[in-house]
């Protein structure tokens, strides 16, 4: 069936052509995609890869940047407009730049972005930004050189607070996010936004989410959006939510003095109701929903010589179909703890955090 005949009334222009409107049961459009360009990284971060050993996606399963790219253009074919490199660690992906400026020329990306950790990102901000990637978000949890190691294992932190700065020379501006973990950096919020506003950063608090790989989440470890504001208003004082009509994940308020930040409260209060973003692992299972336990695979179709319309047809079917609202099935569930355990992890990779790209 081709995925035309159900489409709803209504168009968006992605680049200079009109791209109807995929919907899914919900009303959710199709709009944003993270792809996930490796499953290795150089951090062991306590809420994504706690457990010591990790085995990865077999290397020759692997897209190549002109799969991907195919990809992409399928994906922008039906509404995709924003497109967010992550991982495991993107950066560890060898000649990134080269796909970046790939992506970079197609006029249908009207947003082009990654999440990395900053380890490698002095020396890649700029030839990043060169190969025309739009906006960069760094992973910050910690400034004290001695938690930073604990949380996510390597003694990192000066690396990446010069991958910051160099972000910020080059791009102009940039994002900080910062998973909040009760007892382990929920007393350094103030000390986080102004370390942003000092390097002119917006900085976003994420609630710590029971993802796959979260294998140490418990209730009890969360801190909720409710207390992340009452405490930043014990110390700034009050704080003015921005209003804002987005699909986007943070909510965005502004401290007395002005200076603008962001909560993603996934855990206490999920946006699944508009959530338009699905994720493209490294090997090619698209997933539509972080909580998802099973993905269709793209690469079977796509190194069989499938054309790009029945690639479309056959993403079209799926999002149509899509009723996936993971984050607040999770919130239902009575005696809350970790979603997935780690043996349950090591038998099926694609479960993880770090290979669905967060
Ligand atoms: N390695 C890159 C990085 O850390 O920015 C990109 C991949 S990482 C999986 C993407 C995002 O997922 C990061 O911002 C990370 O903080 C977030 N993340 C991972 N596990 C999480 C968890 N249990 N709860 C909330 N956010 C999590
Ligand atoms: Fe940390 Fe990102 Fe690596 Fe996960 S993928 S361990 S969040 S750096
Ligand atoms: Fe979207 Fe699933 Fe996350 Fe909800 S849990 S916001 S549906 S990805």
């Amino acid at each position: 069936m081709c995925f035309c005949a159900n489409l709803p009334v209504g168009v968006r222009h992605n680049g200079s052509t009109p791209v109807p409107r995929l919907l899914d049961t919900l009303h959710r459009p199709l709009r944003s995609l993270r792809v996930s360009v490796t499953d290795r990284c150089n951090l062991r971060c306590a809420y994504c890869m706690p457990e010591l050993d990790y085995t990865w996606l077999p290397r020759h399963d692997l897209l190549t940047f002109e799969e991907l790219g195919r990809l992409v253009d399928v994906f922008t074919g039906l509404g995709v407009d924003r497109v967010r490199l992550t991982g495991g660690e993107p950066l560890l992906r060898k000649d990134l730049p080269a796909f970046v400026a790939q992506l970079a020329a197609r006029p249908a990306i009207t947003d082009l972005a990654i999440t990395t950790n900053g380890v490698l990102l002095a020396d890649l901000a700029q030839p990043l930004r060169d190969a025309g990637l739009h906006r960069v978000t760094v992973s910050l949890d910690s400034l004290r050189r001695d938690r930073f190691e604990r949380l996510a294992r390597f003694d990192e932190l000066d690396r990446v607070r010069a991958g910051i700065d160099r972000a910020r020379e080059v791009f102009g501006h940039l994002k900080l996010d910062t998973v909040v973990m009760r007892g382990t950096n929920d007393d350094e919020l103030v000390d986080l936004l102004e370390y942003g506003r000092g390097v002119g950063a917006e900085v976003r608090f994420i609630e710590y989410m029971d993802v796959g790989g979260a294998t140490q989440w418990r209730p009890a470890a969360v801190v909720s959006r409710r207390e992340m504001l009452d405490g930043l208003e014990r110390h700034y004082g009050p704080i003015t939510p921005l209003a804002e009509d987005s699909a986007a994940p943070a909510e965005r308020f502004c401290l007395p003095d002005g200076l603008v930040f962001g909560l993603i409260s996934s855990t206490t209060a999920p946006f699944c109701a508009r959530c338009d973003r699905a994720r493209l692992t490294a090997d090619g299972l698209w997933l539509l929903c972080l909580y998802a336990t099973r993905g269709l695979d793209l690469r079977g179709p796509l190194r069989a010589g499938a054309s790009d319309d029945a690639l479309r047809d056959l993403i079209a079917q799926q999002w149509e179909a899509r009723a996936d609202r993971g984050a607040e099935v999770r919130l239902e569930s009575v005696d809350r703890k970790a979603w997935i355990a780690a043996d349950t992890l090591r038998a099926n990779r694609h479960l993880e955090m770090h290979t669905r790209g967060g």
